[in-house]
């Protein structure tokens, strides 16, 4: 018996393209959501003040992209995502703590306050670059050609 035919490849159709994986990849790694090649800020190492280190730049130089759709467009990303896990793990660290050590409820509070800021300040852009990839991916600024008829 013959080996049967590979079947055609198939046109690509507008539902094609990255996966939310691909998104998340690029938010993690700081990359435009778009393209996934140019950073969406100031690389650490060039960071020169607070305003460099928290705010995204203009857009990504290769694809266009816009980082910052709109004011305040980083809000929910500040509140959920960086401050939601950072007091979901200061909280789930507390606890931990508290069954697993015998320190004093004050200085577990004492440790985590100093610790909890710093983590905030750490996962800011990562906060950031998350939500402007979920975002790119449920309501993408490229929109797919239209399907010829
Ligand atoms: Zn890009």
């Amino acid at each position: 018996m013959p080996p049967a035919d590979p079947p055609p490849p198939r046109p690509p159709s507008p539902g094609d393209g990255p996966r939310a994986a691909d998104y998340l990849t690029r938010a993690f790694r700081l990359r435009c959501p778009e393209c996934g090649r140019h950073p969406i800020f100031v690389p650490a190492r060039s960071v020169r003040s607070l305003y460099d280190w928290f705010t995204p730049l203009d857009g990504c130089p290769e694809c266009g992209y816009a980082y910052e759709r709109e004011q305040g467009y980083f809000l929910l990303a500040t509140w959920v995502v960086n401050y939601g896990l950072v007091a979901g793990g200061g909280l789930a660290a507390g606890l931990l703590l508290q069954s697993l050590t015998t320190m004093s409820t004050t200085r577990i509070v004492l440790i985590l306050i100093a610790i909890m800021p710093l983590l905030s300040l750490a996962l800011v852009r990562h906060a950031k670059a998350a939500f402007l990839a979920i975002d790119h991916y449920i309501d993408p600024h490229v929109k797919p050609p239209p399907p010829s008829a």
